[in-house]
């Protein structure tokens, strides 16, 4: 069986090959190699060709019992009650149609980001499927898997390699002016011409340290390369600030546009534009509808808008939107 994660503890020795294994997921924390590996199937199918829908059915999940506390040693691990933890999803079922872009909105800790991981097999559903091309993701092969879905995180992963290589790993081969084309588009591009190294600066822990929103937007410029079918958002622009924002939201509108998307907003422009926007609160969709459908409905939705986007608990988000409303 083919490991679709790798330890990343071996980085040091297995760099080149873990490397390639983690192109576009950002599952690199550090208890990655505590975690159940999840495997692919020996008769595993690529995803189908052309655009893809993504599509939840009645999706039951609670995090491994292991999960829980931050494994401090691995005696601690050893002693946790390996039963299941309690149930974080309670039957989410949606569907994202070729192209389109699904939004999850909601309060922190309602399950958007669970429901996020599960695209990418970071883990299993316990029960219900999930599909992307009509194909329960169990019976998708690791490369194809990769090769379709792109994820930003709020904490951009990157490798401790130059930012080159860092981009490369989304499209090896792409050209010098198709790197610096996604720099720009990302807004990074004076960044990098302004390291003596350029491009061939070494970032992270002992390079040269980016800031969170550059770490950010680093990510962003790798999904764009990269040109997966479908794209997953998590509070992707989360770290950035205004002036980059928006730059930054247009570059990623452009890469969506063609794309099928499950985004995670927490800025009201890109929940009002998505196709179809869910609000998720404790586990369950409870709401479901476009933005004038949810206001019309003033229910749960209204109530977030007026809270959480109007207000803009980011300083910006709907500032100067919330009165067209
Ligand atoms: P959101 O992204 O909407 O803020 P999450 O999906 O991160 O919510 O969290 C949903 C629930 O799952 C919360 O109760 C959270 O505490 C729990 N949870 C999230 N991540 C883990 C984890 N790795 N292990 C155990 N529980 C988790
Ligand atoms: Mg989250």
């Amino acid at each position: 069986l083919t490991r679709l994660y790798a330890p990343l503890t071996s980085l040091a020795g297995a760099r080149v090959e873990v490397m390639s294994a983690l192109v576009s997921f950002e599952r690199v924390f550090e208890v990655l190699d505590l975690k159940p590996l999840i495997e692919e199937k020996p008769d595993a199918a690529p995803v189908p060709d052309g655009p893809v829908a993504v599509e939840f059915d009645d999706v039951r999940f609670a995090y491994p019992a292991a999960d829980k506390v931050s494994l401090a040693s691995l005696e601690e691990v050893a002693a946790l009650d390996t039963r299941g933890g309690d149930e974080v999803l309670h039957g989410v079922s949606f569907r994202a149609e070729p192209g389109q872009t699904v939004a999850l909105v909601g309060s922190s800790g309602a399950g958007k980001s669970t429901i996020a991981q599960l695209l990418p097999r970071l883990y299993d559903a316990d029960e219900g499927t999930v599909r992307i091309g009509g194909v329960d993701v169990r019976d998708l092969s690791a490369a194809s898997m990769r090769a379709t879905l792109g994820m930003v995180t709020q904490d951009g992963h990157l490798f401790h390699e130059s930012i080159r290589d860092n981009l490369l790993l989304a499209r090896p081969g792409a050209s010098e002016d198709e790197l610096w084309d996604v720099l720009r588009r990302a807004r990074l591009d004076d960044l990098v011409h302004s390291l003596p190294d350029g491009l061939d600066t070494v970032v992270g822990e002992r390079g040269y340290r980016l800031s969170g929103g550059e770490r950010q937007r680093m990510t962003i410029a790798r999904l764009l390369l990269a040109r997966q079918r479908v794209v997953i958002l998590d509070e992707a622009t989360a770290h950035l600030d205004n002036t980059s924002e928006a730059a930054v939201q247009e570059a990623l509108g452009e890469a969506l546009a063609d794309r099928t998307a499950v985004v995670i907003a927490h800025r009201l422009s890109t929940v009002r534009s998505a196709d179809l926007i869910l609000v998720v609160e404790a586990g369950r969709i409870v709401e479901r509808g476009t933005h004038e459908e949810l206001l019309a409905l003033d229910g749960r939705y209204a109530e977030l808008y007026r809270t959480q986007f109007a207000k803009g608990t980011d300083g910006t988000a709907g500032a100067q939107t919330a009165d067209t409303a």
